[in-house]
């Protein structure tokens, strides 16, 4: 099951939400790690015995690994471009760039991919950049639509190309592990903006490109 979620310029929920996250007051380490104590005996179980004693120190730096994103600011990544491009003025795609995020309603795995698009206005980007701008939305809390939106809008906004492409295909473990336990729901997401969105056979060129049902077909997110 396919769930496909375009987000373009009147979905106002979206568009609101992307404000940069303010920046919050941070407990300290031990804190965070009392806060997982709290967990553990909220599920049942005794913090204190041999094979959890460690799990607080463990999990608060997961939560680093986790949510590093919230630390790196997205523009800067891209402040490095190439000009000398030849006159090349063809749509540059990276696709299959896997992601681990979190949703930012119950904090469970989203494991997914993104496929990125853009024509290039006379400077293109190093292509690790596009991984890395996954990988700062990724890693904070989020929802699947807010991610797909915010690559793009940076994209655009710091390269100004003709056009840029961003279809995010995610499998949520909210969904899957509790409430309606649908383990093969795979949520697809796409923004397009510029020649993407106005023109037809651009944008088909990039689905196309993507082969998105090959994808999706050929397995779940969560092997
Ligand atoms: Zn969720």
């Amino acid at each position: 099951m396919n769930v496909l979620a375009s987000l373009d310029n009147r979905c106002p929920g979206v568009r609101s939400s992307l404000e940069p996250p303010k920046p919050v007051h941070r407990p300290s380490r031990a804190e965070a790690e009392q806060a997982v104590i709290t967990l553990i005996r909220w599920a049942g179980d005794d913090p204190d015995r041999e094979g959890l004693v460690e799990t607080p120190a463990r999990v608060v730096r997961a939560y680093e690994e986790w949510f590093a994103g919230y630390r790196e600011d997205p523009d800067e990544l891209l402040q490095r471009t190439f000009e000398e491009i030849a006159g090349y003025d063809e749509m540059v795609l990276l696709r299959d760039i896997l992601f681990v995020s979190h949703c930012e309603h119950h904090m469970a795995p989203i494991v997914g991919r993104a496929h990125i698009g853009y024509l290039p206005r006379n400077r293109v980007v190093g292509i690790s950049k596009l991984a890395r701008i996954v990988e700062v939305y990724a890693r904070r809390m989020q929802i699947q639509e807010r991610i797909t939106a915010e690559i793009a809008n940076t994209l655009d906004r710091v390269l100004q190309p003709h056009g840029v492409a961003v279809v995010v295909e995610g499998a949520h473990g909210c969904m899957i592990s509790r409430g309606v336990h649908q383990s093969r729901a795979t949520m697809v997401t796409s923004r397009m903006l510029g020649a993407f969105r106005d023109r037809p056979e651009t944008r088909h060129e990039f689905l196309s490109a993507i082969d998105l049902h090959g994808a999706t077909g050929s397995g779940n997110l969560f092997p």
